[in-house]
């Protein structure tokens, strides 16, 4: 019935994160695919998930095609689903998280860089605002790295619409700027590093799992873990044998 997918391409990893950031933790793997699909659902339409960059990434493939690479992102772990009362969300695991903060840092000074090349003076900085932190931070560290001057201008705005904690660290990017602080290239070395390993994925596999009441290992395998993950189910404590013991006391 489902279609099967051996390999995604590191391309094809971001691309998914990309969709998936639009609907984080609001959207199930279904509609995720509808955007990478290029679906003109009204729901789709309505959300606006028709402006996101990769919409209709995979606009020639089956809408189950699409779901199939969903649950590979699922079982390597760069993606996974949380329960919203009865709603599954797609969530970002750390893995993904890295990858997609990191990409999305790079698209907004991108656009960054379009406004200084179309002499943009004022732009209206409130988007960035109640972004997530730890993105908005990364976005602070590569402007700073770009040591590019002219980003001076948009950080004065941003900086007069800013939380506390968020204007302090755009005022210290404002004066490394201006003083023309050299970039740490350890750091930025660090930071490719540790993304190019997270791209790699978690190859999924069996598990022995200890059960919490006899303490016998048990296999939990593969299948299994993408049935839990995608119910959104914690990993079983108990063995086999110890939930079928149980059952009478539920039912
Ligand atoms: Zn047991």
């Amino acid at each position: 019935m489902n279609a099967k997918i051996d390999t995604l391409s590191q391309e094809e990893i971001k691309v998914i994160l990309r969709a998936a950031d639009e609907i984080i933790a609001q959207g199930g793997r279904t509609l995720l695919a509808k955007i990478l699909k290029g679906s003109r659902e009204k729901k789709v339409l309505q959300l606006e998930l028709d402006t996101c960059p990769v919409y209709g990434y995979y606009k020639s493939e089956k809408l189950d095609e699409v779901v199939a690479k969903i649950d590979w992102m699922i079982e390597y772990d760069f993606l996974t689903i949380e329960y919203s009362g009865k709603l599954p969300m797609i969530v970002f695991t750390e893995r993904g998280w890295q990858i997609e903060s990191d990409q999305m840092a790079d698209e907004l000074l991108q656009e960054w860089m379009e406004w200084v090349k179309q002499g943009e003076q004022s732009p209206d900085m409130t988007y960035l605002k109640d972004r997530n932190r730890e993105m908005i931070l990364l976005l602070l560290e590569k402007v700073k790295e770009s040591g590019n001057k002219m980003f001076i201008p948009y950080l004065r705005l941003w900086e007069k619409i800013e939380y506390k904690k968020v204007k302090k660290a755009i005022r210290s990017t404002i004066k490394a700027l201006e003083n023309n602080v050299p970039i740490d290239n350890q750091l930025v070395q660090n930071r490719t590093e540790s993304i190019d390993e997270a791209l790699k994925g978690a190859a999924p596999q069996d598990l022995r799992l200890k059960c919490w009441e006899c303490g016998e290992r048990f296999m939990f395998t593969i299948g299994e873990q993408l049935f839990f993950k995608q119910k959104g189910f914690e990993y079983p404590k108990r063995c086999g044998k110890c939930r079928d013991n149980r059952k009478p006391v539920f039912f």
